[in-house]
C-alpha cells in the first residue's frame, strides 16, 4: 500500500484558501453525485446565496450545506472548522482545546465544543465495526488509582480493550469501551456488541470471561506475564492510550474518558492512511 503524506499547512491553505473553497468541498462530500432533496429526492435546486441554502426545485424544501453535520447551527466560519479538522487529523498526539483556541482564534469554550463534536464523529464512525478472527481481550483501569488497591481494579474506571490481529499476528483493529464493572454480564454485553461470533478470543485466566466466551466463541485462556506473548499487543496499546491521554489532555475525568479512548482508537485504526486522514475525517463529519 502506498502511503500518501499528510498535506503540509501551506498546501492545505492553497487547497482551502477561503469559505467558497470549503463550501465546494463540503458540497462534494455531502452530495458526491450532485444535489438530492432530502424530502422528495429531486435532483434540481436553486441556490439561496445570501443564506447558503439550497431550495428544492420540486417541493421547495430548504436545506443547508451543514444540515445533519457536526457543523450544523455553528456560528464558526467553515474555514475555521476546516483548520480544526486539519489540526486534529495531522497531529498524532491530538490537540487540546487550549491549543486549538490559540491556533484558530476562537474562545476556549468554542474550541472545546468543536473538538467534542469532531470526536463524537470519530466515535460514531467506529461504533458498528465488529472485530473478528483472532482477538485479544482484557480489561484495564484508567484514572486515579484507588488507595490501597494494587493489580486488577487498582484504577477507578474499568475499560474493556479488544484488538483483532491480522494473519501475521499483528494488531489490526482496536476497540476500547468504558464499562461499569468487569463482571460476566458486562463482559457479555461488550463481546456481543464488539466481537463477531465464532472468533477466537484470547484472555488471561480471569474467571468473568469464562461463561460469556463459552457461548459461540473459541476461548483461549492463558496466564499473562509481562514478558510473554499472551496479550502482548493489547498491553502495548493500553500503555500508548494512557500516554496519549496523559500527554495531550493531562489526564481526564471519567466524564470525558470515552471520548479520548474513541479518538485514540480512531487514530490507531487509520494509522496506515496518514495522507488521507483529513478527507476520511471529513467524510465522518459531513456524512
Ligand atoms: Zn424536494
Amino acid at each position: 500500500m502506498s502511503k500518501r503524506k499528510m498535506l503540509s499547512f501551506s498546501q492545505f491553505i492553497k487547497r482551502f484558501p477561503d469559505e467558497k473553497a470549503c463550501e465546494e468541498y463540503l458540497f462534494n462530500v455531502k452530495w458526491s453525485g450532485g444535489f438530492v432533496c432530502p424530502v422528495c429526492g429531486c435532483r434540481h435546486c436553486y441556490v439561496i446565496k445570501t443564506r447558503r441554502h439550497y431550495q428544492c426545485a420540486n417541493c421547495r424544501h430548504q436545506t443547508s450545506l451543514t444540515a445533519n453535520t457536526i457543523m450544523h447551527r455553528s456560528h464558526v466560519p467553515l474555514l475555521k472548522w476546516f483548520w480544526a479538522v486539519y489540526l486534529v487529523a495531522c497531529d498524532k498526539r491530538g490537540i487540546s482545546a487550549l491549543a486549538l483556541s490559540g491556533k484558530i482564534e476562537v474562545c476556549y469554550e468554542t474550541a472545546w465544543n468543536m473538538l467534542r463534536r469532531i470526536r463524537s464523529a470519530m466515535e460514531m464512525r467506529d461504533e458498528h465495526y465488529i472485530l473478528g478472527g483472532i482477538v485479544e481481550l482484557d480489561d484495564s483501569y484508567f484514572g486515579a488509582k484507588i488507595k490501597g488497591k494494587e493489580g486488577r481494579g487498582a484504577g477507578n474506571q474499568p475499560v474493556f480493550v479488544a484488538v483483532s490481529k491480522n494473519e501475521k499476528g499483528h494488531p489490526a483493529y482496536l476497540k476500547m469501551k468504558m464499562t461499569p464493572n468487569v463482571q460476566s454480564d458486562s463482559v457479555e454485553s461488550f463481546i456481543c456488541e464488539n466481537i463477531g461470533l465464532a472468533s477466537t478470543v484470547q484472555t488471561d485466566g480471569y474467571n468473568a470471561y469464562r461463561t460469556p466466551l463459552g457461548k459461540g466463541y473459541f476461548h483461549e485462556r492463558g496466564v499473562f506475564t509481562p514478558d510473554g506473548e499472551l496479550l502482548r499487543w493489547l498491553h502495548h496499546m493500553i500503555g500508548n492510550a494512557k500516554a496519549f491521554i496523559n500527554g495531550t489532555y493531562h489526564g481526564t475525568s471519567t466524564k470525558h474518558l470515552q471520548m479520548y479512548l474513541s479518538e485514540f482508537c480512531y487514530r490507531f485504526n487509520r494509522r496506515k492512511f496518514a495522507g488521507d486522514i483529513f478527507d476520511r475525517l471529513f467524510v465522518a463529519i459531513a456524512g
